[in-house]
């Protein structure tokens, strides 16, 4: 669905009129295109004292080719040196110099008092950054810290980015990633995800990088090559850009869907060079027959994408609305995960990726049912990981905001403008935004993530 005002806003007159009226200006974002690289700019590194992630972080650099910069700061500069990256000298007094993401190693800040090194890095720069640019913020899993003043000190690395999300803007994005001692050599695939635009519209978030003993070659270009995956609800919105996008890294793709939208299917995953497999997840035979057609070869990653909404107020709901959407969203979702588990039907190094939703997080007006499915939904991902962590698989999920699809053009117009408008972004997301956070996921280099829920919200105001 097109959004009107953000194409008015991209024009002459349009920015003319927003910027003299005070109206939000929804910038158009950077969207991943493989003809150009990965970090499209200039980045710049920092760390603070005693930092230990700089040479992991400088190798994910170099493995990206980026064009890297670091302010007069030995530390960083050895450790770079080390890790074979080419790191470029930037002389602080240089305003003009702009840069398309900065990366901050915060591990080394140990109490309260250290924490000023973050306004020592990010405030003369604060003016810097790129339309589209990214903040990476680099921490410690403040739960797994020994001692409290290092994991206060930790956990306050989310009120900088957080903050920085709302105040940098020009379609910015500013995240933190927690790695758990002995997860160093985990963070590549979510480095290189939260620098690009594949994370486009997902902002001040924060995900748990914890250790694995998956070390992999991969092909960054098709990270999927040989895998199999299958998306519920593939046939149009989200499911479709889910499926698209992982076809596109290489896995092959069977879309589900209820048999009413076989043709739509058939149209996604002919295009794709995927298979169909009509089916309504409710269904009393649905666990075995997927179980069934990923016998033998096995399945490497499920995406729970299917859903639906059956808005009313409590009071005005009906038994059949609470029920269809708690079964859909929900309980068929958990009837599936145990049947592939009961048949060993997943494969080593698999994933399990679910689609919850911020009304999940913050409850929505008129969704008591959708809110109990998809808070369901990140309680389910939560407390399956130690039970798949044994087979090794990991399980996550997304929570999408206001993404422009079927679902969400079906919103009244004024409820609609406003889910669109309030958040950093001033605009609605793209269901790809969505898929592109379920491939980061899926990625065979990302089996240190698991239990997270990112959401895909651009820094919705709904909610945390
Ligand atoms: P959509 O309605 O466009 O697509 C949902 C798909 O699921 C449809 O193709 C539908 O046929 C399929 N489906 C429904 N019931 C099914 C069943 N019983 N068996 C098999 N397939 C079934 O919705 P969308 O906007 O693409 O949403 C996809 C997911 O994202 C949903 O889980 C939704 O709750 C979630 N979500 C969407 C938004 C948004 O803004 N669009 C926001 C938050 C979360």
């Amino acid at each position: 669905m097109s959004d009107r005002y953000q194409v008015f806003a991209n024009s002459a007159l349009g920015r003319m009129l927003i910027r003299n009226l005070g109206l939000p200006a929804p910038l158009s974002l950077d969207r991943f295109d493989a003809s150009k690289p990965l970090v499209n700019g200039p980045v710049l590194l920092g760390a603070a004292p005693g930092s230990e992630l700089v040479a992991p972080l400088s190798l994910v650099l170099k493995n990206i080719h980026a064009e890297a910069y670091a302010g007069a700061q030995d530390h960083v500069h050895r450790a770079a040196a080390d890790a074979g990256l080419n790191l470029r000298m930037y002389n602080r007094e240089d305003k003009g110099q702009k840069f398309k993401a900065f990366v901050f190693d915060a591990t080394g800040i140990m109490n309260s008092e250290q924490l000023v090194e973050l306004y020592n890095f990010f405030n003369p720069i604060a003016r810097q950054l790129l339309n589209s640019g990214r903040v990476l913020v680099i921490g410690r899993t403040p739960e797994l810290c020994s001692c409290t003043k290092h994991a206060t000190a930790q956990r306050a690395l989310e009120g900088l980015t957080r903050a920085i999300g709302k105040e940098f803007k020009k379609g910015m994005t500013s995240q933190v990633v927690y790695v758990a001692p002995g997860a160093e050599n985990q963070i590549e695939s979510s480095v290189r995800f939260f620098l690009s635009a594949k994370s486009a519209y997902v902002s001040a978030q924060v995900v748990r990088v914890s250790p694995s003993d998956i070390q992999l070659n991969i092909d960054w270009t098709k990270p999927l090559a040989g895998k199999t995956a299958l998306v519920t609800g593939a046939s149009r919105g989200i499911g479709e850009a889910i499926a698209d996008v992982l076809a596109r890294d290489g896995a092959h793709v069977v879309c589900l869907d209820i048999p009413a939208q076989e043709a739509d299917l058939q149209r996604v995953a002919a295009r794709i060079g995927g298979s169909v497999l009509g089916l309504d997840i409710t269904s009393a035979e649905a666990p075995q027959k997927i179980v069934d057609h990923f016998k033998g070869k096995g399945l490497d990653i499920i995406v729970h994408n299917a859903g639906v909404t059956r808005d009313k107020t409590l009071a005005n709901m009906t038994p059949q609305q609470w029920g269809l959407v708690l079964n859909i969203n929900l309980s068929s979702e958990e009837r599936i995960n145990d049947a592939l588990l009961a048949n060993n039907v997943l494969n080593a190094n698999g994933r399990v990726i679910c689609v919850s939703s911020i009304s999940g997080i913050a409850g929505n007006m008129g969704q008591t049912n959708y809110a109990v499915s998809k808070a369901g939904v990140i309680g389910m991902v939560q407390s399956m990981v130690p039970v798949l962590k044994e087979k090794g698989v990991t399980i996550n999920a997304v929570a999408p905001g206001f993404i422009e699809t079927a679902m969400t053009a079906a919103i009244p117009f004024a409820i609609r403008e406003a889910g669109r408008r309030m958040n950093s972004m001033s605009q609605g997301g793209l269901p790809v935004d969505v898929a592109e956070a379920i491939a980061w996921y899926a990625n065979p280099a990302s089996a240190g993530l698991s239990g997270n829920v990112v959401r895909v919200c651009g820094q919705s105001l709904i909610g945390a």
